[in-house]
């Protein structure tokens, strides 16, 4: 098999600059396609903590004029990873987030910005940099979804294009004036171009043209070409349907390993689950819970937004309560449900435990010492908290929505009498059927054997990136003949 080279093109890559799951894929993927004998360069903005990761890059590319300003490509190597970076000051050297300004309000000039990105990841595409020539792009997310436009409208001979959509949530929408400045024809104003309801929808371009279109999880590609599920997409994707795929998000196997973890109280395996206990004491200590051992401890790691629906969970809390369970939880987000929960933890005191923020090793001490993880969302692209509960024993509970419903293997009664079962599916996300599924896991929580065997099950599932990547480097092959 010939050695096949992509260009990848992502606003994040982890470890340079991450705010969500995008960075994480783009920063894994490359390494695990390494051993699919796919070669990944990914070009990505020159933010400045991207540029101070690179000291020593080389000039690969000049640009005159590049929206206003000129600019260069650099070439280097980070954190193992083989990075193009778009050094353009005016667009990116700029303190704080990727997207907004100190202020918490978008930039303004986001459209250019990110139509800046595309435009040159298309121009290295058709051949602009010496010595380099991809087999195909793969474009992440709205900021790369003028990619495929770009390369659509140049004409000619141009390599193949995949675009990937981590969360349809996010689109990219910019009033129809930004048009005439991207460099694109006026006739690409259109419903079979780049225009989304009277915007221009970059996200929708990259839909639109691209050859392929994948997003991360068979469930959730299947999910949003509905109504109910593709943000006003659905139509454009119904259409495209036979080019769309869901390949699972994976996780890094060794950063999320309870054997290793440097976070944990105490390191264990599926064959040394009694050493588990040590965490959930831990962990009752650190959240304030009471001290017990045979509490079902329910752990909830999350962003506080609707699509994670845990406002569900607040409606259903007496009952939990009333099980006997404790909940630990770590989250941020809408003030109000921080409000409600932190009052909840005030008002429950060794019953409930709230921590409002982001924090690292503390997601890591809930993962090995919750004996289940709830995951409620409305929907879920793929979902990663869910794939490290599988990992550290924490028996996961969520709604069978996108990513979730591939990834768990709900405890039925024939799931449990073959032994396979690894975690508790509901649906549709609504309170009452979550206040049955956490009776549910209540009930399967006494029964230590099954339980064990659940956890079990979903430490030895392999959650890491290596049938992923198999599956991009099929899809790549498909596309590169
Ligand atoms: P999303 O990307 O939609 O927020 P995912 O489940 O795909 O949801 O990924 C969330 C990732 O962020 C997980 O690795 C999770 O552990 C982490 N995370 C979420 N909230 C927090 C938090 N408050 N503190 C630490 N880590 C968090």
């Amino acid at each position: 098999m010939a050695r096949i080279r992509v260009l990848a093109a992502a606003s994040e890559v982890y470890p340079l600059v991450k705010t969500g799951g995008l960075a994480d894929v783009a920063g894994a993927l490359p390494k695990a396609l390494a051993a699919e004998d796919v070669a990944v360069t990914t070009l990505v903005p020159g933010y400045p903590a991207v540029m101070q990761a690179l000291p020593n890059a080389e000039t690969a590319l000049s640009l005159d004029d590049l929206f206003g300003g000129s600019a260069r490509v650099l070439r280097g190597n980070a954190a193992a990873l083989d990075v193009f970076v778009l050094d353009a000051p005016h667009l990116f050297a700029r303190a704080g987030n990727p997207y907004m300004g100190p202020d918490g309000r978008d930039w303004n000039d986001n459209a250019f910005r990110f139509a800046a990105f595309a435009q040159v990841a298309a121009r290295i595409a058709g051949g602009a940099m010496r010595g380099y020539q991809p087999d195909l792009v793969h474009a992440h997310d709205w900021q790369a979804g003028l990619v495929p436009a770009y390369l659509h409208y140049a004409g000619g001979s141009v390599p193949p294009s995949v675009i990937t959509a981590h969360n349809l949530a996010f689109q990219g929408l910019f009033p129809r004036e930004v048009l005439p400045a991207l460099g694109l024809p006026p006739d690409a104003y259109s419903v079979d171009g780049v225009e989304y309801y009277g915007n221009v929808g970059y996200l929708k371009a990259g839909l639109q043209f691209a050859d392929r279109i994948t997003t991360v999880s068979p469930t959730y590609a299947q999910e949003i070409t509905t109504p109910q599920d593709g943000m006003g997409l659905d139509g454009l994707l119904r259409r495209r349907a036979s080019v769309l795929s869901g390949i699972l998000n994976g996780i890094d196997v060794d950063v999320w390993n309870p054997a290793t973890d440097t976070y944990i109280a105490s390191n264990y395996d599926a064959e040394h689950l009694a050493a588990r206990a040590a965490n959930t004491a831990a962990l009752q200590q650190r959240l304030g819970l009471d001290a017990d051992p045979n509490a079902l401890c329910i752990g909830v790691i999350s962003r506080l937004t609707e699509q994670k629906g845990l406002d569900l969970l607040i409606d259903v809390l007496g009952h939990v309560l009333s099980t006997g369970a404790q909940l630990a939880m770590l989250g941020a987000g809408d003030g109000a449900l921080e409000r409600t929960f932190s009052g909840a933890a005030k008002a429950n005191p060794g019953r409930i435990g709230v921590v409002i923020g982001y924090d690292e090793p503390l997601a890591h001490q809930i993962q090995a010492g919750a004996s289940a993880l709830l995951v409620p969302s409305r929907f879920e692209p793929c979902g990663l908290t869910q794939l490290c509960a599988l990992r550290y024993g924490a028996v996961p509970v969520v709604a069978r929505v996108g990513g979730l419903a591939d990834t768990v293997i709900h405890a039925n009664e024939m799931a449990l009498a073959a032994g396979v079962a690894t975690g508790i599916q509901f649906a549709p996300p609504a309170a009452e059927p979550l206040e049955h599924a956490l009776a549910h896991t209540a009930e399967l929580f006494r029964d230590r054997t099954a339980w064990s065997r659940m956890q079990a099950n979903g430490m030895r599932a392999d959650v890491s990136w290596r049938r992923p990547a198999h599956r991009y480097a099929n899809l790549y092959r498909e596309l590169a003949v």
